[in-house]
Order: structure tokens, then sequence, then C-alpha cells
């Protein structure tokens, strides 16, 4: 008997980067500006414009107006300047659901560059060589881009697998095309693979429940012991680094207020910021390489629940009644090792589902405080961020302290205290009614 295999279709974005000449990098900079503005444009007329107006269908006719009053908003394509209306609704449409803030002005110098390619048929992909895809971006025209991943393009595009769109994104490298890929693959086989938990560790990046370790070998501390925000970044790096911190300290100490920022000063802070984009870079690499090896090893995979941007609020307590001792409430010490932790619970779950695997998240009180051997469970036995000593007189057990949590998790999971299963998404959503949370 044969049995039919289940597709699954899935939607993912493959970026590479793009290999424009000068003049075209100044089209597409255009390009991203005038679509910043033409947010700014909407957010104004959402402002002014009684609340019963709030249409999609007025706010379309507002941008076509300003497009015919404002010359040089036609840099923009029209199709990107709907996907500016259509991002925009859909940012109040989160806000109003609870899961983000509400859409505000976006600021030249702190929103990120991008332009919307929102239908894939204007994009008349080719590949032209090994290494080299061609691209057609509405009004800069054709431009190379790293071949790096076989996409579904003109014969082996279909109605399932093929590119719906694309999106171009500056970064401190340049420009990139993030395409929006869709493909119908058979669905993997279960994961027959062991069970295993992880936890985020003090002195080991990722501790899992049967001894092994994940370790990059670029402590999170210094040897005097505070935590080491560049520790990405090689010791000639972080000299430069500093050398560029303190250039930077300097140039600004002749600016007066309200004086525009130099051109020095924004080349110092350029060049800072390609050194934290490198050690970004190398850190979400390592992230990757290694979620790929455990999702592939592990069938199920269990993780603690921590929610560090409300730990560290919760600490912090409100404006009229501050906490107290924030660092040590929130477990702020501990989150600063953590390695990004929700962009590994994120790479995790996505890659497990895709490896055939689930991901569980267990909730994260007491995992540090309690005997994986006995089950007893003191604050006082962790002897120190390092070495775990059960105090139970009977046991008297001790190891590696990020080991012990690992275990505690998988128990927890094995006891049936699941938080939720989780499906393909990694987004918290709130129940209606309840604020953000930094909202205060
Ligand atoms: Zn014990």
């Amino acid at each position: 008997m044969v049995t039919e295999r289940v597709q699954e279709k899935r939607q993912f974005g493959h970026r590479a980067r793009l290999a424009l000449t000068p003049a075209q990098v100044r089209l597409v900079d255009a390009q991203a500006h005038t679509a910043r503005t033409t947010w700014n444009l909407l957010h104004d007329w959402w402002t002014m414009v009684p609340k019963g107006k709030h249409t999609l269908a007025l706010a379309d006719a507002a941008i076509r107006q300003a497009r015919k009053d404002i010359d040089w908003l036609a840099a923009l394509p029209a199709q990107a300047a709907q996907a500016v209306l259509k991002t925009y609704f859909q940012a109040w449409k989160n806000c109003w659901e609870g899961r983000a803030e509400a859409p505000n002005f976006k600021a030249r110098f702190r929103s990120v560059m991008s332009v919307d390619v929102p239908q894939g048929r204007d994009l008349h992909i080719k590949r032209v060589h090994r290494r080299w895809g061609m691209v057609n971006i509405p009004k800069v025209g054709r431009v190379r881009f790293r071949w790096t991943k076989d996409l579904s393009i003109g014969k082996t595009a279909d109605t399932d697998n093929k590119i719906t769109g694309a999106r171009l994104v500056k970064d401190t490298l340049g420009w990139h095309i993030a395409f929006r890929v869709q493909t119908l693959d058979t669905a993997p086989d279960p994961h027959t693979g062991p069970q295993v938990g992880i936890d985020a560790g003090v002195t080991i990046p990722l501790a899992l429940s049967d001894g092994n370790h994940r370790d990059h070998g670029r402590p999170a501390r210094l040897p005097n012991g505070t935590a080491d925000r560049d520790k990405w970044l090689n010791p000639d790096e972080k000299a430069r680094l500093l050398r560029l911190e303190q250039r930077a300290a300097h140039q600004r100490s002749f600016r007066k207020q309200g004086q525009k920022t130099s051109n020095r000063l924004k080349r110092t802070y350029d060049q800072i910021a390609s050194l934290r984009a490198t050690a970004k870079r190398r850190a979400s690499d390592w992230q990757h390489q290694t979620t790929t090896e455990l999702t592939r090893t592990y069938g199920v995979i269990v993780v603690e629940d921590l929610d560090i941007p409300n730990m560290v609020k919760s600490a912090r307590g409100t404006v009229e009644n501050p906490g107290k001792n924030v660092a040590q409430k929130s477990g702020l010490n501990r989150s600063i090792s953590q390695e990004a932790w929700g962009r590994t619970v994120t790479m995790l779950t996505y890659k497990a589902a895709r490896h055939g695997g689930t991901l569980h998240k267990v909730p994260a009180p007491g995992t540090s405080q309690r005997c994986s051997m006995c089950g007893f469970t003191t604050p006082g036995s962790r002897e120190s961020q390092a070495v775990f000593v059960c105090k139970n007189k009977d046991c008297g057990w001790s190891d590696n302290a990020d080991h012990n949590a690992a275990r505690n998790v998988l128990h927890l999971y094995r006891m049936g205290h699941t938080l939720s299963p989780a499906a393909g998404r990694a987004v918290v959503r709130r129940p209606l009614g309840v604020k953000p949370a930094t909202a205060r």
C-alpha cells in the first residue's frame, strides 16, 4: 500500500546581497526616503482626520492626491506606496490587537531604510551564473544579486512554488533583497530523536540535559567579572571599537546644542555601527548553525519560557514606586549572558517543525534551585553561578549549575508542565485589554 504523503505549505524569506552601482544606490536610497515620507504623511493624515474617516479607501485617496501634488513622491513606484499603506494599516491592527505599540512617525536616522516590491511578477528573476542572479527593481532596472539558494523561477515556478514579492532592506553592508518565498513540500517524517532540555546558562551558552553543551568559546564575562557586551569581536576589533567610541565622544564635545551632526562624527558613527553589525552577524551565524544541528539531533526540545523584557519591567516598578535591586530581581545579570535567548527559541521553533520535531516551553521559576537528583528545592542550593550543591543531607549531589537546570527543564516537560505546544510562530499574543508592557 502506498500512503499519500502530506503536503505542507511553507512561507519564508530569503535574503541576498545586491550588487548596485553608486548611481543605483542613490536611486534606491531616494525610494526608501520617499517611502518613509509617505508613511509620515499618512500618519499626519491619520491624526488629522476625524475617527470615522480612518478607512483604507480614504487613506488611498489621500496618498494618490499627495503623489499628484508633490512631484518628488513619484520617485517611489506606485506599488511600493500601496505597500506602505498596507503596512501602516497592519501596524494599527497590531496595536489594536495588543501585539505592538501604536505606529508613530519614522525618524530619518532611526528607522531602517526599506522599499517594498509587493508583486513577484515585477521581479523577473533570472539566474545568470553559478553565483549570480538578476532581478528587476522597479524604477532602478536590472540588478545582480548573490545566488545562494535555488529559487523557484521560470519553468520551476508554479502556483504552489513561487516568489510572491520582495523587500529591499539596507544595513551596514549595503542594500539587500529579501524574497518572499512560498513552497509546497512534503511534510517531514516525525522525528524519532531523543528528548532534550536546554538551559540558557550563565557559564555555558547552551547547557543540555544529557550532559552535553554548545559553546562558542567567547566568554560572556571579562576576567574582572563584568559582562562583555562585545564578546563577538576579536581583541584588535575591541580595541578599535574603544578608539572609535572615544573619538565619537571627543567629536561630540565640540557640538553645540541644536547643531547638526558633523560629517566626521557621522562617519565615526558609521564605523561603530559596522563593527557592531559584524558582531551581530557572528552571533546569529553561531545561533543558526547550533540550532540547525540541535533540531537535527533531537526530536523533542524543551526550553524555559523566559520573558526577559517583562522580567526587567516588573522588577523596575513604576515611576511612583520604583523597584529596588532591579538587576538581581529581574535576573538581569543572567539575561545579559543569555545570548539573545528569544532569537534562539524562535530559530529552534521553526527549525524543529521543519525537521519533524517539536519544541516545548516550560515555566521557568525554580529550575535553577531544584536538585535534579532528589527534587529538593532551596534557594541556597546554588553555591555559585557555576556549581550546584544539593542541601538535602541525604543527597548532597553536586554538578554544574547549568546542566542541573537543563535536567529540571526536561523533568518539568516529562511531568506535563508544558505551557503551550509551540506552533510555527514564537509570537507572544497578549489578550485583549491588557496594556503593552512598555506602557506605564
Ligand atoms: Zn539532591
